[in-house]
């Protein structure tokens, strides 16, 4: 049999996959000529259970709704936001008990990615407005490495005036204001993470977007100044661009929200809704549940107990195969007691972080095998890394190993 690849703008019509397969045309090249793409964070593996649920939650839009500019009734709020969003973010933060919402402004965007940029311009001016006019200066912004590739690529291509990326948090040793990013649980390694940089004048954004139950266990509702929270990894809707900030200062908050009004007017009330709807559905379904707040075993599958599933069951098929072919390493997890699961469970990150054994370039041998990843240069690490999502489609991650197993040491 031969199976063609037709890439596809949306996964209305197919496996989640954006791959239509055909028998028909040879032309294009078997599946085994073609690359599997595992190098981007598409939260795909979520199409199954959405494809389930479909009209049980769905969202009509009449031509006349949500067509003003403005969206929140409540004064001093942030305009363009849909007071339904922002209680269905403070509800899901509630029920899942990962993040302090209490007093809290909640700030939407296109997507974390967004406030990203929104949070560090808000905090940048407001150092800069507190310090002397000669002492102004580009905020430098770190992390600790292993990090998210996109920070340094959107600060590198951005070139702000006011904050500027200056790599890993373990190497800075500056005096004066700084901005720390805690990505925790971390991409690309899963590790929980702290500050590291712990300077007079250092503040923290606090990304949260994988501190949900399926990929790390919830220990204690996380309590930063500034958290960031996305729709793409908590419930797999990426295409919808929501995310949401958790900001304790009302003058950062202000600031960010002048700034959403400046660059984008706010954000689309067609997704804030699609998302009310989704955290909503979520939420249900646990609150019909958990009558002291807690998970009920018995209870029918929800949202996160399918996905722990289907990701620690990956992991258990991954580090199989890594452990039959000897070539690659991975990291150990310990497993804590999670108090939205009610039970301990070990963590079961987002992307395999892959360390060759040899110390040669990891990106390499997965090309040979066709297997697209993200190589460990773009974290800030040796190229003797590569990140794998664990998130794609199951005929994906199926191939991939597969193709893995081929692998002798
Ligand atoms: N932060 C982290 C750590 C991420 O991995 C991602 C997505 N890969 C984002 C932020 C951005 O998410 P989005 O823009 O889709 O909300």
């Amino acid at each position: 049999m031969c199976i063609t690849e037709v890439k596809q703008n949306s996964n209305h019509n197919n496996n989640g996959d954006g791959v239509v397969k055909s028998n028909a045309n040879c032309n294009n090249g078997t599946v085994h000529d073609a690359f599997i793409s595992l190098d981007r964070g598409d939260p795909k593996m979520y199409y199954m259970y959405w494809k389930n649920v479909d009209d049980k939650c769905s969202v009509t839009i009449k031509a006349s709704d949500l067509m003003s500019y403005f969206a929140d009734h409540d004064e001093g709020g942030v305009f363009y936001q849909l007071p339904e969003f922002s209680k269905a973010v403070h509800r899901i933060h509630n029920v899942v008990g990962n993040a302090v919402t209490k007093g809290r402004y909640i700030i939407g965007g296109t997507g974390s990615s967004q406030l990203f940029t929104v949070t560090l311009a808000a905090l940048a001016s407001r150092i800069n407005s507190c310090n002397q006019i000669k002492n102004k200066r580009r905020i430098p912004v770190v992390c600790a490495q292993p990090y998210y590739s996109c920070y340094e690529e959107a600060l590198e291509e951005e070139k702000s005036e006011i904050y500027q990326w200056r790599g890993d948090a373990n190497k800075f040793n500056e005096e004066g204001p700084y901005i720390e990013v805690v990505t925790t649980p971390n991409n690309p390694d899963g590790r929980l993470r702290e500050a590291v940089v712990k300077k007079k004048g250092g503040v923290v954004i606090c990304d949260l977007a994988y501190y949900w139950p399926q990929y790390t266990p919830i220990t204690a509702p996380a309590d930063y100044d500034v958290m960031l929270f996305t729709l793409s990894k908590a419930t797999g809707h990426a295409g919808s661009r929501v995310g949401w900030a958790i900001v304790k200062d009302k003058e950062i908050a202000l600031r960010m929200i002048k700034l959403m009004s400046l660059v984008t007017i706010g954000t689309c009330h067609e997704g804030q809704l699609r998302a009310t709807t989704i955290l909503d559905f979520v939420s249900d379904n646990y609150e019909q549940h958990l009558p002291n707040g807690k998970l009920v075993v018995e209870h029918q599958e929800g949202f996160f107990e399918f996905s722990h599933r289907v990701l620690a069951e990956r992991w258990k098929r991954l580090r199989a195969v890594v452990n039959r072919c000897g070539i690659f390493k991975l990291p150990d997890y310990s497993p804590e007691i999670c108090t939205f699961m009610n039970k301990s469970t070990p963590p079961n990150p987002a992307y395999a972080w892959m360390e060759l054994k040899t110390g040669e370039d990891a990106e390499k041998v997965m090309n040979k095998l066709k297997i697209r990843t993200r190589a460990g240069p773009r974290f800030g690490v040796s190229s003797k890394y590569v990140r794998v999502s664990m998130m794609e489609s199951d005929e994906t991650f199926n191939q991939f190993l597969e193709r893995l197993s081929t692998l002798q040491d």
